[in-house]
């Protein structure tokens, strides 16, 4: 299974409740994809490594195995990368994004309680 987490809202926010998930997801062998957008609309390889970098500030540089940075608007974007790569879960606190995956015809769980 393959399961998506968004990071600002939500492993941003909850890295102390969700990293344990995803690293219990990876140990039992299934797939953690981190699906970003980059609100500078670049998504390019430096927004890419700034945002593995800040993955790895927040403690969880072990806890996922690929990272997608979506271009504006994020919520169809990320919804294409669901489609093309199956994931089976996606996990968000953006309802747009939750509402492009339920179109799309997955499964959205929305992250709320902002800090
Ligand atoms: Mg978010």
């Amino acid at each position: 299974m393959k399961v998506g987490f968004d990071i600002d809202g939500t492993v941003a926010v909850h890295a102390a409740v969700l990293g344990p998930i995803m690293r219990a997801l990876r140990a039992a062998g299934h797939e953690v994809h981190i699906v970003t957008g980059d609100p500078a609309n670049r998504a390019d390889a430096a927004h890419l490594a700034m945002r593995g970098q800040q993955l790895a500030d927040l403690g969880l540089g072990d806890a996922y195995d690929h990272l997608f940075v979506a271009r504006y608007p994020w919520w169809d974007q990320k919804a294409a990368y669901a489609q093309s790569v199956g994931l089976a879960l996606l996990i968000d606190d953006d309802p747009r994004n939750c509402a492009a995956i339920t179109r799309a015809g997955l499964l959205a769980l929305q992250v709320t309680g902002h800090v």
